[in-house]
């Protein structure tokens, strides 16, 4: 097989979307991926990974993902799903709302925090200068596209549940450029991938729900050939776009629904949400420390407990799995090793374990 072109054009724009050997390593394992023949990947079990806000909130937790991401493409394809940086959605909603209360400078401030937030991180991830100049560049002009929109808010002084989607997209949108970044610093060949171009919904703008076969469709198109190559796609969760190209997002905390939703779209063997618990747990332990691990679940059980409000689980986070019954994983992305909560059809054989 041939490597793909290095120079394809990429809406979103992946950082490398091909990782370079690095020369000057012995260690490293040149292009593995990237020179295994096509039929090598074909029978590989695939895999769809989401990492949530607090797995992605800087440096060393965007490492940590990089690294169980590498583990992970020696044993399967993989397509990884990418929340926005922790606590990134919501000082976008704020600078939207300072938008429409005509306060400019608050939404400066806010502006420059996050763009300083994630420039940061690119310095600490990113070795080479040239490469870190690139990405620090989509990443400004990205901050800027969002930026202007709350331009267009503050002059007007309205804001629109469509316009909101478009800004708070934002986070999501850089998240998935410092992971593709991380993957490509650890030799791992990935493309950041913007949803609008897979997940396609309904125009309710805030809780917009996919058009699943629409989806399905898009996703066999544009990911289907890359997870071929062996290559990572990198997905931003939280978003998708109408069947006319508006942006939508699918709401609060929904980046456990496109993982969902990516899984049913490409039948995927399982789905996992790594997040910074060890899976589902007798109570949300930050109000009970003592809470102990469930280590199988049903889909009803997994369903009564999301719908209860248990933050660990979107609400429609089995909707798209239950009828195709792939397998739902709930895992800490720091404490890889633990097993964490698996959901399936047929749930428990054996119980809660402490
Ligand atoms: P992510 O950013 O990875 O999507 P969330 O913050 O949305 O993570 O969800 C994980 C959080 O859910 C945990 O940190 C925990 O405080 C909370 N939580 C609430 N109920 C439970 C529960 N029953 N089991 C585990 N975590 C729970
Ligand atoms: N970034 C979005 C939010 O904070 C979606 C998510 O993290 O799941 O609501
Ligand atoms: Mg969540």
């Amino acid at each position: 097989m041939t490597a793909p072109s290095k120079n394809r054009d990429i809406s979103l724009a992946s950082v490398e979307p091909l990782a370079r050997p690095n020369p000057s390593s012995p260690a490293s394992h040149p292009h593995r991926l990237l020179h295994a023949p096509l039929h090598a990947h074909m029978k590989k079990s695939l895999r769809v990974m989401k990492f949530g806000g607090t797995s992605v909130a800087d440096a060393s937790c965007i490492t940590k993902v990089a690294h169980i991401v590498r583990d992970a493409v020696h044993q399967s394809s993989v397509a990884v799903v990418v929340s926005a940086m922790s606590g990134v959605t919501s000082k976008l909603i704020e600078a939207a709302a300072q938008a429409e209360a005509g306060n400019r400078r608050g939404v400066a401030s806010i502006f420059e925090e996050l763009r300083e937030r994630h420039l940061s991180v690119v310095s600490a991830l990113v070795h080479s200068t040239h490469k870190r100049q690139r990405l620090d560049r989509k990443l400004r002009a990205l901050v800027q596209t969002a930026g202007v929109l709350c331009e267009d808010v503050l002059s007007r002084r309205e804001l629109t549940l469509r316009v909101c989607d478009s800004i708070t997209a934002l986070g999501e949108r850089l998240s998935v450029l410092l992971v593709a970044a991380a993957l490509a610093e650890h030799e791992v060949a990935s493309e950041a991938i913007d949803a609008t171009e897979l997940v396609v919904t309904d125009a309710n703008h805030g809780a917009a729900e996919p058009l699943m076969e629409l989806t399905r469709e898009r996703c066999e198109a544009r990911l289907r050939p890359l997870l071929l190559r062996g290559i990572v796609p990198v997905v931003t969760g939280f978003i998708g776009a109408t069947v006319d190209g508006a942006l939508t997002t699918l709401g609060r905390n929904s980046s456990d629904f496109s993982g969902t939703i990516l899984g049913a779209a490409l039948d995927a063997d399982e789905v996992t949400l790594w997040t910074d618990v060890d899976g589902v747990l007798t109570a949300d332990p930050k109000i009970v420390p003592d809470a102990r691990s469930i280590l199988e679940m049903s889909y009803p059980e997994a369903c009564a407990l999301a719908e209860s409000g248990a933050k660990v689980l979107h609400p429609k986070t089995l909707r798209p799995i239950m009828q195709r019954g792939i397998p739902l994983l709930i895992r800490n992305t720091f404490a890889p090793d633990r097993p964490g909560t698996k959901i399936t059809a047929s749930g428990p054989r054996h119980g809660t374990r402490s």
